[in-house]
């Protein structure tokens, strides 16, 4: 990173993400690890470490760090977990969970952002990050179980097939609710038991797919 941008940077770790709850230190050091400049759009360059959410076309959005912060931290993921991700966008978080996991798999529906994420991804160095284009309210079977699952857009409830491909002692984070605000909800397995801790509101582009909305309910959000 420039130094311009170590400086931003830690003008948002320490004005935004610290006083608002992100203190893991390996979620904050992923994030001085990724270079969130190389993910938005070029014309927002100057305001990537801004805590917002940023438009990467298509209608869909580069998360907003806190949140993702926030995220990432109820994940808990370590060097020996194997992590989905559903709702790539950009590829950003995909990149910040691949300093945390062992290896990502990440889909995504629409297959321009599936196509660039993965180029960028690759042209960046991550290549413990798999990219598949596709629904991944069904989750991607192959590659299940995961002992980590974290969907980064709305779904009305939580994904069954998601559930079914989350192992035991697996957390799968996830934004649950209506189409215009959802709570952030992490869910543990126990066996066939399915825990559910509801923390704090977010809002999040839909889920669109067999598991979550139908294809007509796409807003911005
Ligand atoms: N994690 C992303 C990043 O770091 O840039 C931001 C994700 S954006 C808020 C949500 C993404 O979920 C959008 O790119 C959207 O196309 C995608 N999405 C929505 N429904 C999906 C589905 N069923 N399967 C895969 N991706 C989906």
């Amino acid at each position: 990173m420039t130094a311009q941008a170590d400086s931003v940077l830690a003008n948002l770790i320490r004005t935004e993400l610290l006083p608002r709850g992100v203190t893991d230190p390996r979620v904050l050091a992923a994030f001085r690890a990724v270079p969130r400049q190389a993910f938005v759009l070029p014309e927002d360059t100057s305001r990537a470490y801004e805590n917002r959410a940023l438009a990467i076309g298509r209608g869909q959005t580069i998360s907003q760090p806190l949140m993702i912060g926030l995220m990432l931290q109820a994940l808990r993921a370590g060097a020996e977990d194997t992590v989905l991700e559903v709702g790539t966008g950009s590829g950003y978080q995909a990149a910040l969970l691949s300093e945390l996991a062992g290896s990502v798999i990440t889909m995504e529906r629409i297959p321009e952002l599936a196509i660039d994420a993965s180029t960028r991804l690759a042209s960046l160095g991550y290549d413990r990050v798999t990219v598949i284009e596709g629904d991944g309210s069904c989750g991607y079977a192959p590659e299940a179980p995961y002992s980590r699952i974290i969907v980064s857009c709305a779904a009305p409830a939580l994904p069954a097939r998601l559930v079914e491909q989350l192992s035991d002692g697996g957390i799968m984070v996830a934004p649950v609710g209506t189409l215009s605000e959802q709570t952030l909800t992490v869910a543990t397995r126990a066996g066939d038991e399915i825990r559910q801790e509801r923390r704090g509101g977010c809002v999040f582009v839909p889920l669109v797919g067999k598991d979550g909305w139908p294809d007509t309910a796409e807003e911005p959000g």
